[in-house]
């Protein structure tokens, strides 16, 4: 085990490897990345609907538009440099009734304002790009959406780094705490560091309470979970199809996406799960367990979005409702084209517990030698090389702590 650093990088997703990947090239070297599993994309990263996202959904003084639009390029241009499957396939946004049609407006007000490409089209155009969607009347088209494979990226950015010499991954290593100074604990020794950056996902806000970062927030973890269309009825759509979603929540809603592999993946849902790596059932439950029911039961009685959130997402349980979701936005979609799919993720949501409300975009905040990355939601992966070079200017350049 080494025993010093110059940069100490807690968890090696998307989030930790790309800073890792900026540090190198502004010159920096003697780099360690901690990684508590034993593989890469155990988590987040690894478990997401790998769409490039173009950055229409983001409140334009956000992070999220900030970083996505130009991580939306930087992704799309390191998949087709490292040979890392993308289909740059486009997505339409569909309005399922004429209430709808006030969201579509409002979305494709955002886009514009945040410098997106991305057009009115009418039904024959849809026709044309999706045959098999429906919307009523409009729909948003946006050529910029495009679907990689984030295991391949990782993969592909992990031997990038490693290859240099000046990083090194160390997996099966968790941060454990802080001792006086600068000195992290690990499951595998202690390592003096010159900074760290804690990109722990999941457990950001956990490692981020050793440095008294972040202590207004909580987690309140969501679980997506995915269906399938069954090979013979995959022609059924070409590239991504979504949905106009609830403003008041993060989360996108129920989507059909093909993946680079040509299956047809349904979903994610946004179900809040009793545990940060619930991935299955009665799986990682304990004593948190109970902070999480808290948690939701008072954000339930005191957020309205999150209240219909919850009971519109619990419905998606029965396989009647989730379809009878799915087929809003397909009108030609039968129960027997869906297969059940072992694809699960876990958002790493966080709820600002002074407001009661959900967080909605990245926060970033540097105390001392420590910087923190926490509530790393969707786009996150699709931003990450792009907000990694504003991470980086934090750390070298002694720039201002945005927010805590
Ligand atoms: C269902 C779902 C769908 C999504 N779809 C998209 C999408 O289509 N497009 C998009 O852009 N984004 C999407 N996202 C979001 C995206 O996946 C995440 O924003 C991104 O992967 C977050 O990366 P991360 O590095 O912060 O977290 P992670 O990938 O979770 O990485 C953090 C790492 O830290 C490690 N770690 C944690 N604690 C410790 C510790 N104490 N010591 C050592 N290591 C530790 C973990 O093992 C983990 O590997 C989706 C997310 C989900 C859940």
């Amino acid at each position: 085990m080494e025993k010093s650093c110059d940069f100490l990088i807690v968890g090696g997703g998307i989030v930790g490897l790309t800073i890792a990947n900026e540090l190198l090239l502004r010159g920096c070297g003697n780099i360690l990345v901690l990684e508590k599993e034993k593989n890469l994309g155990a988590h987040s990263s690894g478990r997401n609907s790998g769409v490039l996202h173009a950055g229409i959904y983001y409140t334009p003084d956000s992070l999220k538009a900030r970083y996505c639009i130009e991580g939306n390029r930087l992704m799309r241009d390191f998949c087709r440099e490292n040979g890392v499957a993308i289909s740059e396939c486009g997505k339409v946004i569909v309005a399922d009734s004429e209430e709808k049609l006030e969201g579509l407006e409002a979305l494709q007000q955002r886009a514009q304002r945040n410098g997106v490409e991305s057009y009115f089209i009418d039904e024959k155009e849809l026709a044309d790009i999706e045959p098999h969607a429906a919307t009523f009347e409009k729909a948003i088209y946006s050529p910029s959406t495009s679907v990689f494979d984030p295991l391949g990226v990782l993969e592909a950015l992990y031997s990038k780094i490693e290859g240099t010499g000046k990083v090194r991954v160390l997996f099966d290593t968790t941060f454990v705490g802080k001792k006086e100074g600068r000195v992290a604990h690990t499951s595998k020794g202690d390592i003096n560091y010159g900074k760290l950056i804690n990109a722990a996902g999941l457990h950001a806000d956990v490692v981020a309470s050793h440095f008294e970062v972040g202590l207004r927030y909580r987690s309140i973890p969501f679980m997506g979970s995915y269906r399938e269309l069954t090979k013979k009825s995959s022609h059924l759509v070409r590239g991504n199809i979504y949905p106009v979603p609830d403003a008041r929540m993060p989360f996108l809603g129920v989507h059909f996406t093909r993946s680079t592999s040509g299956r047809v993946f349904i979903g994610p849902t946004a179900v809040p799960v009793l545990g940060r790596e619930s991935y299955g059932f009665l799986e990682d439950l304990g004593l948190e367990s109970f902070r999480f029911i808290y948690r939701n039961a008072s954000m339930f009685m005191s957020d309205s979005g999150f209240r219909a959130n919850a009971l519109s997402e619990a419905k998606k349980y029965l396989g009647r409702h989730f379809y009878s979701e799915a087929k809003k936005l397909v009108p030609g979609l039968a129960p027997r084209h869906l297969v059940s799919s072992a694809k699960t993720g876990i958002r790493s949501q966080l709820v600002d517990w002074r407001e009661k409300k959900l967080v909605m975009d990245y926060i970033v905040h540097k105390e001392g030698d420590s910087l923190h990355v926490l509530n790393t939601i969707s786009p996150a992966f699709t931003s990450s090389m792009s907000f990694a070079k504003y991470a980086a200017d934090m750390l070298l350049e002694e720039k201002a702590a945005q927010t805590q």
